[in-house]
Protein backbone atom coordinates (compact mmCIF):
# COMPACT_ATOMS: atom_id res chain seq x y z
CA UNK A 1 0.00 0.00 0.00
CA UNK A 2 1.41 3.46 -1.01
CA UNK A 3 1.23 6.31 1.62
CA UNK A 4 -1.10 7.91 -0.22
CA UNK A 5 -3.00 5.27 -0.12
CA UNK A 6 -2.44 5.07 3.89
CA UNK A 7 -3.40 8.71 3.99
CA UNK A 8 -6.70 8.07 2.00
CA UNK A 9 -8.00 5.19 4.36
CA UNK A 10 -7.07 7.20 7.50
CA UNK A 11 -9.12 10.39 5.99
CA UNK A 12 -12.49 7.35 5.43
CA UNK A 13 -11.39 6.17 9.03
CA UNK A 14 -12.03 9.71 10.65
CA UNK A 15 -14.74 10.09 8.91
CA UNK A 16 -16.76 7.89 10.83
CA UNK A 17 -17.18 10.35 13.29
CA UNK A 18 -17.77 13.98 13.70
CA UNK A 19 -14.00 15.69 14.64
CA UNK A 20 -14.62 19.07 16.31
CA UNK A 21 -11.17 20.53 16.96
CA UNK A 22 -7.93 18.94 16.49
CA UNK A 23 -8.15 16.15 18.61
CA UNK A 24 -9.59 13.25 17.27
CA UNK A 25 -11.10 11.23 19.40
CA UNK A 26 -9.40 7.85 18.49
CA UNK A 27 -10.95 6.08 21.34
CA UNK A 28 -14.62 6.83 19.56
CA UNK A 29 -13.19 5.53 16.04
CA UNK A 30 -12.10 2.49 17.81
CA UNK A 31 -15.12 1.57 19.49
CA UNK A 32 -16.83 2.41 15.62
CA UNK A 33 -15.18 0.22 13.92
CA UNK A 34 -16.64 -2.41 16.34
CA UNK A 35 -13.12 -2.57 18.18
CA UNK A 36 -13.00 -3.33 22.05
CA UNK A 37 -10.69 -1.24 24.17
CA UNK A 38 -8.85 -2.72 27.47
CA UNK A 39 -6.15 -1.07 29.57
CA UNK A 40 -4.29 -3.75 31.61
CA UNK A 41 -0.71 -3.65 32.90
CA UNK A 42 1.83 -4.58 30.45
CA UNK A 43 5.44 -4.74 30.70
CA UNK A 44 7.20 -1.02 30.09
CA UNK A 45 8.29 -1.88 26.96
CA UNK A 46 5.12 -2.81 25.69
CA UNK A 47 2.87 -0.14 24.16
CA UNK A 48 0.12 -2.50 23.06
CA UNK A 49 -1.20 -5.52 21.74
CA UNK A 50 -3.95 -6.56 19.09
CA UNK A 51 -6.06 -9.26 18.92
CA UNK A 52 -9.28 -11.17 17.58
CA UNK A 53 -11.11 -13.27 20.47
CA UNK A 54 -14.57 -14.81 19.23
CA UNK A 55 -14.49 -12.30 16.13
CA UNK A 56 -13.73 -9.68 18.16
CA UNK A 57 -11.04 -7.11 17.84
CA UNK A 58 -8.99 -6.06 21.15
CA UNK A 59 -6.74 -3.75 21.70
CA UNK A 60 -4.96 -3.34 24.76
CA UNK A 61 -3.04 -0.36 25.38
CA UNK A 62 -0.45 0.13 28.63
CA UNK A 63 -2.53 1.61 31.19
CA UNK A 64 0.81 2.83 32.40
CA UNK A 65 1.75 4.87 29.86
CA UNK A 66 0.86 8.24 29.37
CA UNK A 67 -2.18 9.58 27.40
CA UNK A 68 -0.81 11.39 24.34
CA UNK A 69 1.30 7.71 23.99
CA UNK A 70 -1.84 5.78 24.50
CA UNK A 71 -3.43 7.90 21.75
CA UNK A 72 -0.64 6.77 19.61
CA UNK A 73 -0.99 3.40 20.23
CA UNK A 74 -5.08 3.33 19.99
CA UNK A 75 -4.46 4.95 16.25
CA UNK A 76 -1.67 2.09 15.49
CA UNK A 77 -3.29 -0.90 16.53
CA UNK A 78 -6.97 0.76 14.60
CA UNK A 79 -3.97 0.92 11.78
CA UNK A 80 -3.42 -2.93 12.23
CA UNK A 81 -6.96 -3.82 12.05
CA UNK A 82 -7.88 -1.39 8.96
CA UNK A 83 -5.27 -2.31 7.06
CA UNK A 84 -5.82 -5.87 7.38
CA UNK A 85 -2.64 -6.72 8.85
CA UNK A 86 -4.56 -9.30 11.54
CA UNK A 87 -6.52 -12.75 11.05
CA UNK A 88 -8.43 -14.41 14.24
CA UNK A 89 -5.57 -16.39 15.13
CA UNK A 90 -2.98 -13.62 15.75
CA UNK A 91 -1.75 -11.76 18.54
CA UNK A 92 0.07 -8.47 17.98
CA UNK A 93 2.73 -7.00 20.83
CA UNK A 94 4.19 -3.34 19.98
CA UNK A 95 6.97 -3.07 21.82
CA UNK A 96 8.42 0.21 22.33
CA UNK A 97 10.01 1.27 18.74
CA UNK A 98 6.81 -0.22 17.29
CA UNK A 99 9.28 -2.45 15.32
CA UNK A 100 9.50 -6.32 17.22
CA UNK A 101 5.94 -8.13 16.77
CA UNK A 102 5.25 -11.64 17.12
CA UNK A 103 3.45 -13.13 14.54
CA UNK A 104 3.82 -16.74 13.10
CA UNK A 105 5.63 -17.31 9.26
CA UNK A 106 5.69 -13.81 8.20
CA UNK A 107 9.30 -12.75 7.71
CA UNK A 108 10.87 -9.83 9.59
CA UNK A 109 11.28 -7.70 6.75
CA UNK A 110 7.40 -7.84 6.09
CA UNK A 111 6.65 -6.76 10.03
CA UNK A 112 8.80 -4.04 9.55
CA UNK A 113 6.70 -2.41 6.45
CA UNK A 114 3.63 -2.95 8.27
CA UNK A 115 4.83 -1.52 10.54
CA UNK A 116 5.92 1.75 9.13
CA UNK A 117 2.32 1.44 7.19
CA UNK A 118 0.62 1.41 10.59
CA UNK A 119 2.60 4.38 11.84
CA UNK A 120 1.92 5.89 8.86
CA UNK A 121 -1.60 5.39 9.53
CA UNK A 122 -1.35 6.17 12.52
CA UNK A 123 0.06 9.90 12.27
CA UNK A 124 -2.49 10.92 9.61
CA UNK A 125 -5.47 9.31 11.55
CA UNK A 126 -4.33 11.84 14.61
CA UNK A 127 -3.36 14.86 12.34
CA UNK A 128 -5.03 15.34 9.66
CA UNK A 129 -3.30 17.48 6.98
CA UNK A 130 -5.94 19.61 6.19
CA UNK A 131 -6.46 20.60 10.18
CA UNK A 132 -2.39 21.08 10.87
CA UNK A 133 -2.17 23.58 7.54
CA UNK A 134 -5.39 25.19 9.42
CA UNK A 135 -3.09 25.41 12.82
CA UNK A 136 -0.16 26.65 10.84
CA UNK A 137 -1.03 28.67 8.06
CA UNK A 138 -1.22 31.91 9.40
CA UNK A 139 1.64 31.21 11.20
CA UNK A 140 5.80 31.52 10.50
CA UNK A 141 7.87 28.20 11.33
CA UNK A 142 10.79 29.89 11.11
CA UNK A 143 9.63 31.60 14.53
CA UNK A 144 8.65 28.25 15.92
CA UNK A 145 10.60 27.69 19.00
CA UNK A 146 10.23 24.13 21.69
CA UNK A 147 7.43 25.85 23.32
CA UNK A 148 5.63 26.56 20.58
CA UNK A 149 5.67 23.24 18.76
CA UNK A 150 4.64 21.41 22.23
CA UNK A 151 1.54 23.91 22.64
CA UNK A 152 0.84 23.19 18.87
CA UNK A 153 1.51 19.09 19.93
CA UNK A 154 -0.87 19.57 22.88
CA UNK A 155 -3.89 20.84 21.06
CA UNK A 156 -3.55 17.87 18.74
CA UNK A 157 -3.17 15.74 21.68
CA UNK A 158 0.17 13.57 20.24
CA UNK A 159 4.08 13.61 21.50
CA UNK A 160 6.34 16.59 20.06
CA UNK A 161 8.18 13.79 18.31
CA UNK A 162 5.27 12.67 16.51
CA UNK A 163 3.61 16.50 15.33
CA UNK A 164 7.48 16.66 14.09
CA UNK A 165 7.64 13.43 12.04
CA UNK A 166 4.38 14.19 10.56
CA UNK A 167 5.23 17.43 9.35
CA UNK A 168 8.30 16.21 7.79
CA UNK A 169 6.18 13.69 6.10
CA UNK A 170 4.08 16.44 4.79
CA UNK A 171 7.14 18.42 3.49
CA UNK A 172 6.06 21.19 5.54
CA UNK A 173 10.18 21.56 6.45
CA UNK A 174 10.28 21.09 2.59
CA UNK A 175 11.70 24.75 0.17
CA UNK A 176 8.34 24.90 -1.44
CA UNK A 177 6.16 25.53 1.93
ZN1 LIG B 1 2.40 -2.59 15.30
Amino acid sequence: MTPSQIEQLALDTRRKTIVDGPSIPVHEIAVLLGMRIEYPELGKDISGLLLIEDGQPIIGINSKHPHVRQRFTIAHEIAHYVLGHIHHSDIFVDEDNFLKVYRRDIPRSRDNKRERDANTFAGALLMPSNLLHEELDNRSLGLFDDKDWKKLADRFEVSTQALLIRLTKLGFFGPSY
